[in-house]
């Protein structure tokens, strides 16, 4: 039986042709596309490490866990200066001032920025402070802003929508791609399923790691944070899905001597527990896994 818009695995070639690994035998069976961001490589021949806050609360707060992201061996800064909240009267981010706040971050660290675009109209604004901009969960179906940071000439972060499919999330990643721009870095987040909510945030799919490598090129990390949305459990997933093939993690930091942060606390490590994941991620690598390298 057909049904109307229904997409397999199968199709993917077919549909999503700019990133698909079958119609790109340059990549072989194995090669990964390195995306870099001011030296970083996703997808070389070690996992990335991004850390930092949820949000960019101040200066205090972001440029402190810079340093500490810095001195546990992160090799960038994650913290949202825009945040998707599900209240609206909850804290939004401090949008322009976290900006600020970040670029400062990067001036004393060297830690290039990953940050959250949510608007079209304000890609250009966050792009000339980012060095990759994020595509949230809830905006992976987002055609138009997908198109824009598509536009952007800046390496995009995009999160698996919490209800998408491996092929709709690559279907979002070709609108990026159709736009000129293959500078694309997967990342897992966890997805709605029996039973997210009970016992953690979301379920933390590490099978779609080696599938999604099946089908594409494009380098894959995870985010363990909110995948648990339990402090506890960000590590042992962290190993979990470097173990599976992950090319990094984007993990959420605290400093805690601050008191608890205004956004995701309960999923927040601190520092020290950032720096024994990045010796596992380092020791670990994923050269293994990936032998043939595309840059
Ligand atoms: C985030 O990374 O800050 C975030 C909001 O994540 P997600 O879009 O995966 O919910
Ligand atoms: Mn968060």
């Amino acid at each position: 039986m057909k049904i109307a818009g229904q997409i397999s695995i199968d199709d993917v070639p077919k549909m999503y042709p700019l990133l698909s690994r079958a119609v790109n035998p340059q990549y072989g069976e194995k090669g990964t596309r390195v995306v870099e961001v001011a030296g970083v490589r996703f997808g070389g021949d070690r996992p990335v490490v991004i850390g930092g806050p949820c949000a960019v609360e101040s200066h205090e707060q972001t440029v402190g866990l810079a340093h500490a992201v810095k001195r546990a061996g992160g090799d960038m800064l994650r913290g949202g200066a825009y945040k998707p909240r599900t209240s609206p009267h909850d804290f939004q981010g401090s949008g322009l001032e976290g900006l600020c706040i970040l670029s400062i971050a990067r001036e004393q660290t060297g830690l290039p920025i990953v940050t959250e675009v949510m608007d079209p109209r304000l890609v250009g604004e966050v792009a000339k402070v980012a060095d990759m901009l994020q595509v949230g969960s809830r905006n992976m179906h987002n055609y138009t802003l997908l198109a824009e940071v598509g536009r952007a000439r800046k390496p995009i972060l995009l999160k698996r929508g919490m209800s998408a499919s491996l092929c709709e999330w690559l279907g979002a990643a070709e609108y990026i791609a159709k736009q000129g721009n293959l500078d694309i870095v997967l990342c897992e987040r966890g997805i709605r399923g029996f039973p997210s909510g009970e016992y953690s945030r979301y379920v933390l799919d590490l099978n779609v790691i080696p599938a999604a490598k099946m089908l594409t090129f494009l380098p894959i990390i995870v985010d363990p944070s909110h995948a648990t949305g339990v402090s506890a459990m960000v590590e042992p997933a962290s190993r979990a899905a470097l173990e599976m093939g992950s090319h990094g993690l984007l993990i959420e930091v605290a400093d805690f001597s601050l008191g608890v942060p205004r956004c995701d606390g309960l999923q927040a490590i601190d520092a020290t527990a950032l720096a024994r994941i990045v010796k596992f991620a380092y020791a670990h690598g994923v050269s293994v896994r990936e032998p043939a390298q595309v840059g």
